[in-house]
């Protein structure tokens, strides 16, 4: 495979909460890695498209929503890299198409809309069979990339994706925003002892914790263990999730403009704005113990601001 991929750097945040605080606060910029694959997505992907290549499939079909930056992540790495690409999107079509689906359809996706009826059986075999045998050989990805590939795939962000080997575990908490917990697990599962990752889930409710666990528990008995792989310390902060997936405030909305005015970290609504701001929140409650220090891992999705802002704008107008 060949993609060509800007390492990812560390960036201090020299802001006055965290010096109150006495910690030391920095950010894993995985959104720079690529214009379009980039972020978590990348590393979720990554072992996916691998095995796809390694068994000879040319066909990629994945599942979304409209504003997926997984789907849009798929659409560019299988373009980039020779495979045809199917979008399975959940809903109805909209037209004009957002921004996210735009961009896919130009990459070449083909996209096909199911029911969120229908979209709910996406994960069972009945639906996946029904879509092997309506597109052939396709190798399918389920949504977000999130199965043991992209456990593993995520087990390299902190361990890998540093400018130097070691670096990493200088730092006493791993901070990331949380949908399905994918993520976190592949970070908690390549931690050292000693350092605790701290999980911001976006989404209401109190499902994730027994999730993680069976993530976790279901990896260490797979083929892709390694003996590196022993899970770290992890917690969630489960009061940032601003009312639900994808929903934001005014409050939200400022802090992540003035974060990335003073910083110069963009963030992403859905997921980075959530985490950042809970990290801010938990310094200036003094939740960290003064001397640590912080990396906030940027997991990307900056493509969703534009179908964000529009969305909002339109909402403004009413
Ligand atoms: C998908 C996504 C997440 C959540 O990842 P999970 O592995 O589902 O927890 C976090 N941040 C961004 C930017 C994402 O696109």
């Amino acid at each position: 495979m060949s993609l060509i991929l800007i390492p990812p750097f560390v960036q201090q945040i020299n802001s006055e909460i965290a010096r109150q605080a006495d910690v030391d606060l920095f950010v894993l910029r995985l959104d720079v890695m690529h214009p379009w694959v980039n972020g978590n997505k990348w590393f979720k992907l990554k072992y996916n498209l691998l095995e796809a290549e390694q068994k000879n499939f040319t066909r990629l079909l994945t599942f979304g929503g409209a504003y997926s930056n997984h789907i849009y992540a798929t659409a560019a790495a299988g373009n980039l890299l020779g495979f045809q690409t199917i979008g399975v999107i959940r809903g109805e079509e909209n037209l004009p198409l957002n921004p996210t689906l735009s961009f896919a359809l130009q990459q070449g996706m083909e996209l096909v809309y199911l029911s969120r009826q229908m979209y709910r059986q996406r994960s069972t075999v009945a639906l996946n069979e029904y879509l092997q045998q309506r597109f052939g050989e396709v190798f399918i990805i389920p949504e977000g990339g999130n199965n043991l590939n992209g456990v593993r795939g995520c087990t390299e962000i902190i361990s890998q994706a540093m400018p130097t080997p070691g670096y990493a575990y200088a730092f006493d908490y791993i901070c990331v925003a949380c949908g399905t917990a994918t993520t976190l697990a592949g970070i908690a599962l390549s931690l050292h002892q000693g350092q605790k990752a701290i999980a911001f889930p976006v989404l209401k409710g109190a499902f994730l914790k027994q999730e993680i666990e069976n993530i976790l528990t279901n990896y260490l008995a797979s083929s892709l263990r390694t003996p590196y792989n022993s899970p770290a310390a992890w917690e969630l902060m489960c009061d940032y999730h601003f009312g639900g997936y994808a929903k934001v405030n005014q409050q939200l909305l400022r802090f992540s403009q003035e974060f990335s005015s003073a910083h110069g970290v963009p963030l992403d609504y859905v997921y980075t704005a959530k985490m950042f701001y809970g990290v801010m929140d938990l310094l200036q409650q003094g939740f960290f113990a003064k001397g640590k220090s912080l990396l906030l891992v940027h997991t990307g999705g900056l493509q969703g601001n534009v179908g964000m802002e529009y969305r909002l704008q339109k909402m403004c107008q009413i």
